[in-house]
């Protein structure tokens, strides 16, 4: 897979624990597969860590608002 940003040839996948902070919550999601350029420095999440970290982020926000605007 090409870059998206520079279109260089150079991804390479990487393993990485993402840090989430929103507020005062913290979450840290394990095993995030990331295709990384080397050239440019841009990263990219696969498919399934990318959803992985929108849900995460989702849930985190909601627990923040959540906490901050009790629903009836
Ligand atoms: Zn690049």
């Amino acid at each position: 897979m090409n870059c998206p940003a520079c279109g260089s040839t150079e991804p390479v996948d990487k393993i990485t624990d993402e840090l989430l902070e929103y507020c005062d919550q913290s979450l840290t999601l394990h095993s995030m597969k990331c295709s990384f350029c080397l050239v440019c420095g841009e990263g990219q999440w696969d498919e399934e860590s990318y959803r992985r970290y929108t849900e995460a982020q989702a849930a985190i926000i909601q627990g923040v608002k959540g906490k901050d605007f009790p629903s009836p």
